[in-house]
């Protein structure tokens, strides 16, 4: 589904806001149409009603679709340790082959035929009755200087989604920032996934096999590394390449809290299933009415909140986040609020995207400043500096003095807040750009070159940036 854009803002022209007004911001403003808060609410309403593809059904479909997907093929990946014991008793085979089939694929098997150690004619059986580990091949990947790695991944019926993997300096960390939809329907103005359009909502287990991705490409680089190394190629100028995913942050495609459904199971089995420490679990969102301080409270999981504000005024903030004209920015902030009342103290975070002569001047953090304390969210604010998006848009990145003063006002004025570095900078594309670029080219060109990968292509950018926070 792709909605009708249009050039023209609908709102009345900020005159009083020159900043905004200099950089053209009126002109490339979207609109906020009735068209898209249908999206959105079918979108959330998709979260709640559309059943998980599992191995019995094979009626599900994945609302809102752009077009009728073919059914699901029965995906092991989504099965539970449970189902999958109960799929191999059924089948003649010992409850133990259930187990070994999960801790296999949990471990990355991708296909049946990389499941360890299970009969061969288990095997066969399984692949027979059309049964297959539900895991997205590669389609291409990019690899950028400082480690950072993005796959784009091709589902099964054909769309494609990002998923990043960021490595700390010293090797130690890996950050695995993950998409939620196939592109997005909230078109934020500055950023490059909802430029793409928006096709629908993930499922938990394309979700959680993005993460398993993820792990084997950054396993597959550090075995590669070792066989280099033991051959006598110089090792002294390469860094450590971590394999074992101690961070997930869902800042790649998508908007998460318009997608609960499948993101709620997710995140559980990212932390119970793939070992990744609750508290090393980001959830991103620009703020879905009735989410936060209602399902996002309720969960019980000890998951970092991170709410996109990106602009201190409501006037500023529909200008760049089309979707706050349907959540104001005083309910979204009440409802952080309630968040934190009602999760017991969970902390919310805020990502504030830095736009040279948009949102960053002194007068700009002076009234974020404000406006937080006027609230007791005890937060602190990830200042994101503007990763371009390779095309016409009015945006670009403040001077690095000018980010330092931001983040130096709000330090003074009792806001804690830092300046996140972009990861994958020299090969820099937003989040969603490597999808579009894939988009451009069609089908007719073929798929992008596999790994091995090379410099240059496209990276991290945007969500990267944002992750780079856990970092
Ligand atoms: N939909 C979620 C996740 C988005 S990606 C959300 O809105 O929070 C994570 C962060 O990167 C968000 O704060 C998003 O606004 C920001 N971002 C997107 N494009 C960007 C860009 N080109 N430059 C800087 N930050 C960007």
């Amino acid at each position: 589904m792709r909605f009708a854009t249009s050039a023209a803002s609908s709102l009345p022209s900020a005159a009083s806001d020159a900043a905004a007004a200099r950089a053209g911001l009126g002109q490339f403003e979207p609109a906020w149409t009735r068209e898209d808060e249908e999206a959105v609410r079918a979108a959330s309403a998709a979260s709640v009603a559309v059943p998980e593809p599992r191995a019995s059904s094979s009626s599900a479909s994945e609302a809102p679709a752009a077009a009728p997907a073919p059914a699901p093929p029965p995906l092991l990946l989504s099965m539970s340790a449970d189902e999958l014991k109960a799929l191999a008793v059924s089948h003649g085979e010992s409850a133990y082959r259930g187990t070994q089939v999960f801790d296999s694929i949990t471990k990355g098997a991708a296909t049946i035929a990389e499941i360890r150690g299970i009969p061969p004619g288990w095997r066969a059986k399984l692949s027979e009755e059309g049964f297959d580990v539900g895991r997205a091949p590669v389609h291409s990947s990019a690899l950028s200087a400082d480690g950072t790695q993005k796959l784009l991944l091709r589902l099964h019926d054909g769309h494609v989604v990002e998923a990043v993997g960021i490595p700390s300096r010293d090797g130690a960390r890996l950050t695995v920032c993950v998409s939620s939809q196939v592109g997005c329907p909230m078109r934020c103005s500055f950023c490059a996934t909802g430029k793409g359009g928006y096709a629908r909502n993930l499922t938990t287990a394309e979700i959680v096999g993005q993460v398993i991705a993820v792990r084997g490409a950054f396993e597959r680089r550090a075995a590669a590394a070792k066989e280099e190394g033991a051959g006598g190629a110089p090792t002294s100028a390469r860094r450590p390449i971590p394999t074992r995913v101690s961070n997930v942050v869902f800042m790649g495609m998508g908007e998460p809290a318009l997608n609960l459904r499948a993101v709620l199971p997710a995140l559980r089995e990212i932390n119970g299933r793939l070992g990744v420490g609750a508290r090393r679990l980001t959830l991103s969102t620009v703020g879905v009415p009735n989410t936060i301080a209602t399902r996002l409270a309720a969960e019980n999981l000890q998951f970092t909140l991170a709410v996109s504000l990106h602009a201190p005024t409501q006037e500023l903030r529909e200008k760049l986040v089309p979707s706050a004209k349907a959540y104001p920015l005083d309910a979204l902030l009440s409802d952080c609020q309630a968040y934190f009342e009602a999760s017991g103290g969970r902390r919310v975070t805020f990502e504030y995207a830095l736009l040279s002569g948009v949102n960053d001047s002194q007068a700009h953090a002076a009234q974020l400043a404000r406006l937080l304390k006027r609230y007791d969210l005890r937060s602190h604010v990830n200042l994101i500096p503007f990763n371009p998006i390779g095309d016409l848009s009015p945006f670009a990145a403040p001077p690095r003095a000018a980010a330092a003063a931001f983040e130096a006002a709000l330090t003074a004025a009792g806001v804690p807040a830092s300046v996140r570095g972009s990861r994958g900078s020299d090969a820099s594309a937003a989040c969603g750009q490597l999808r579009n670029e894939h988009q451009r080219r069609g089908a007719a060109l073929g798929p992008m070159p596999l790994e091995p990968v090379g410099l240059g292509a496209a990276a991290a950018g945007a969500g990267a940036a944002a992750a780079a926070a856990l970092v």
